[in-house]
């Protein structure tokens, strides 16, 4: 079975000023790390399609959609969509281009092609409310895949892992009432977004906050009694990941400590689950990660786990 990355150009057309750290750079920083570390001839590359207008409005509304297409401004300005969220004229593109990533990996797994795909696409979208873009993410990506799986492919369970060091509060609303999907992830806390902590999260909706500095130690006891026991107990028929990397205890933004062994353990647990209910079927998005080399060489622990090869 065969490991596929979705990429696509118009990703890193879409930029946020130079001094931002969700940067065109860091597409390049994975694709150059995954040369570097001989794992790109075992990768099946596929170029991501443009989501449609049906996939998006399955979790965003209407009105969010329209401020995203009816704000993109002229060549080399920007619209402000918050404090550190903005478009430029690519802005669009890009975010279909992420979202079709994400709905084509889905299809493809489902349909069999692939075992398992990774999303090497920007912007981001873990942050993205049903109703509104947030966080340096315009459209929730890994939900709008879920929704596929769930609405058109017709699956019955679903479970979305995140461990971006920030807490996936627009996936975490998009499926608050949403029975046939198992949300877990840990998180920074507290730590932007600020939320994940409040009221009682569900039984589908297992999120661990924890304290700057946490380890990979802490990490393997977190996923051990919390995270892989609700996988186990919901039996998945797919797994999707919102893989974040700004754990890493290189990364500026975050405040943990993950090293590149951590992604490859983390991914090697969700890949047992996957093998035992959902046929192996996993699709992984990349969410945050901004030192660029520690996120080359986390994306690569990660892609080398999902195709198999063993570790070095
Ligand atoms: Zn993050």
């Amino acid at each position: 079975m065969t490991t596929a990355i979705f990429s696509h150009p118009d990703c890193a057309r879409h930029e946020m000023g130079d001094w931002h750290p969700e940067s065109p750079a860091r597409l390049q920083a994975i694709a150059d790390q995954l040369i570097l570390s001989r794992i790109d001839p075992f990768l099946q590359h596929r170029e991501a399609p443009l989501a449609t207008r049906d996939d998006l409005a399955r979790v965003h509304g209407s009105q969010m959609i329209a401020n995203v297409e009816s704000n993109i401004p002229a060549l080399d300005d920007y619209y402000p969509i918050d404090g550190d969220t903005s478009l430029n004229a690519h802005s669009w593109q890009a975010a279909l281009r992420a979202a079709g990533a994400a709905v084509a990996a889905t299809d493809a797994v489902i349909k069999g092609e692939l075992e398992n795909a990774f999303c090497a696409v920007r912007p981001p979208g873990h942050h993205a409310r049903p109703s509104e873009s947030m966080g340096f993410c315009l459209f929730n990506n890994i939900a709008i895949a879920a929704r596929r799986a769930l609405d058109v492919h017709g699956l019955k369970r679903v479970a979305i892992i995140d461990f971006d060091v920030h807490h996936g509060n627009g996936t975490a609303e998009a499926f608050a009432n949403e029975p046939r999907v198992m949300m877990v992830s840990f998180f920074q806390h507290p730590f932007y977004p600020y939320s994940g902590t409040q009221g009682p999260a569900g039984k589908n909706d297992v999120h661990v906050p924890l304290p700057a500095r946490s380890d990979g130690r802490v990490i393997r006891t977190v996923f051990r009694e919390q995270l892989l026991p609700a996988l186990h107990a919901q039996q998945p028929e797919m797994l999707f990941i919102s893989a974040g990397f700004d754990a890493h205890r290189d990364d500026d933004i975050g405040g943990m400590s993950l090293v590149e062994s951590d992604y490859a353990w983390m991914t090697e647990q969700l890949m047992q689950v996957a093998r035992q209910y959902a046929g192996g079927r996993i699709v992984s998005s990349l969410e945050g990660g901004y030192n660029l080399s520690a996120l080359g060489r986390s994306v690569a622990a990660h892609l080398k786990a999902l195709a198999g090869l063993a570790a070095e």
